[in-house]
């Protein structure tokens, strides 16, 4: 059996609950084999030199960890800079907060140059190769350029824009080039394969075949949606512990008498939070008899912080909410509850859990995997409602939430009073529904279903 080996920007203990679904699920994979997990170590050496970096490897269970450091001038351009200064933004259709420097896409190159020349060293001939996401996008063109024959296997975890947008970031053709040193590249949604599929068609002269098969630039690649599921028994038995039942308990006690909607993302120009909060007002002007009843609990948890746009982000949801407490709460409501900070994974499925609506509504997300938690952290005999954006990735599945339009305040806020006013018997319905989606495409499915095509050749 191959080794599987598993490349992200960031590793994570595949033995803590702490890391997150897609950590036990890429960590459960890589048990089953006995798997090498790589990456960057998190690490920042103020006295390192650009392109060169200490390896690190240690071992967590049957996992091997491989890591690297970076130092100041290359962790700034290639992950602050390049990835979320450039990449992010563009990725989700948001070319005005890009930021396009030669020197920092300079460096991104050189980063993934780095790690595959270390990875390089540790491959074995027979080896599988995932590599995940945005930061990463070069790194088996590099690994080829070195003479690695190994199957390689790419997914975005970030959505795909339609072919003009990519096209205006400097050097886009080598950067969607690249993308064909891959043998299979797996996408979130259907809506970003057609994206990828227009632009190799339109910029790289692409012929188009079934199953998914592009053939460019004197190569073929399998293009494919996979769209990333969590682990339900996972997230319903993290329900079942204390910290999240003392969770659930003392929200309901703090809001005795209150519907609660809840938001929980980390602070990002692409998760909506602004407009969410336009439709909440929109929802207590429209509908007052929700003032005093309804309170918005929102997590907005600190994110990128070294990057300018979230800066003003941050202080526009403050002022944002700070007006809506003072234009409509009084000395026993406060309409908004706005929390900059994180909670930890194991406390969410008890907040989650209060909430009578989830309001998951980004301008753009590559799948969203809160809307997922949500839903399996519902009372199957009393669930909360999904309120759902159709512009994340997720919408394609979960076509039994409300879906929403989130630029359109108003009728956002007439969806949310639509899910308060639910019924019992189609709110179960539409719930059963959706746990059904759910556990059919989990993140087994999804990460069994990628590497079975990537070593089959499909
Ligand atoms: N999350 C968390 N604590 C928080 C906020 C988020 O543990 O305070 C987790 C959440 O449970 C989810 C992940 O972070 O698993 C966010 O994933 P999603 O796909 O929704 O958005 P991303 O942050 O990857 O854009």
């Amino acid at each position: 059996m191959s080794r599987l080996v598993v490349v992200s920007n960031r590793v994570a203990d595949p033995r803590k609950t702490s890391s997150g679904g897609l950590a036990v699920a890429v960590g459960q994979a890589l048990e089953s084999s006995g798997g090498l997990w790589f990456g960057w170590s998190g690490k920042i050496r103020e006295d390192g030199t650009p392109g060169e970096g200490e390896l690190h490897t240690s071992q967590a269970g049957k996992v091997q960890m491989a890591t690297v450091d970076l130092c100041r001038e290359d962790h700034d351009a290639y992950y602050l800079n390049y990835s979320n200064g450039v990449l992010w933004p563009v990725f989700h259709y948001r070319l005005e907060l890009a930021d396009f420097r030669a020197a920092d896409l300079n460096s991104y190159r050189q980063v993934n140059k780095l790690f595959a020349h270390k990875l390089h060293s540790l491959l074995r001939p027979d080896d599988i190769i995932w590599v995940h996401d945005y930061h990463l996008i070069p790194l088996a063109a590099e690994l080829r350029a070195m003479g690695c024959r190994q199957r390689i296997g790419f997914f975005l975890h970030i959505p795909v824009p339609p072919p003009q947008l990519l096209a205006a970031i400097p050097d886009h053709e080598w950067l969607m080039r690249s993308l064909f040193s891959y043998d299979l590249l797996g996408f979130q949604s259907e809506t970003d394969v057609t994206h990828f599929r227009h632009y190799a068609e339109s910029e790289l002269h692409a012929q188009l075949g079934d199953d998914g098969l592009v053939d460019a630039v004197g190569a073929q690649v399998h293009a494919r949606a996979y769209p990333i599921g969590i682990d339900v028994d996972e997230f319903q038995s993290l329900g079942e512990n204390g910290d999240a039942q003392d969770m659930y308990k003392k929200l309901k006690s703090t809001y005795s008498g209150q519907r609660l909607l809840v938001g929980v993302e980390r602070l990002d120009y692409s998760k909506g939070l602004r407009h969410r909060l336009y439709a909440f007002r929109r929802l207590l002007e429209n509908y007052p008899e929700n003032r005093g009843q309804t309170t918005l609990v929102q997590i907005a948890s600190p994110s990128r912080e070294a990057v300018g746009a979230y800066e003003d982000l941050r202080r526009s949801l403050e002022s944002l909410s700070g007006s809506i407490n003072g234009d409509f709460g009084d000395l026993e409501w406060n309409p908004v509850r706005y929390v900059h900070r994180s909670v930890a994974r194991k406390r969410l499925p008890g907040l989650y859990r209060a909430g009578s609506v989830g309001l998951v509504t980004p301008l753009r997300d590559g799948m969203n995997l809160v809307a997922k938690e949500y839903v399996v952290a519902q009372n199957p005999e009393d669930p909360g409602v999904l309120v759902l954006s159709r512009f994340a990735g997720a919408a394609e599945q979960l076509q039994e939430a409300l879906l929403v339009n989130p630029y359109d305040v108003s009728k956002t806020a007439e969806m949310i009073q639509r899910a308060l006013h639910m019924s019992l018997e189609e709110r179960i319905e539409r719930h059963t529904a959706l746990m059904e989606r759910l556990r059919e495409h989990d993140v087994h499915w999804w990460s069994k279903t990628f590497l079975s095509d990537l070593n089959s050749g499909r």
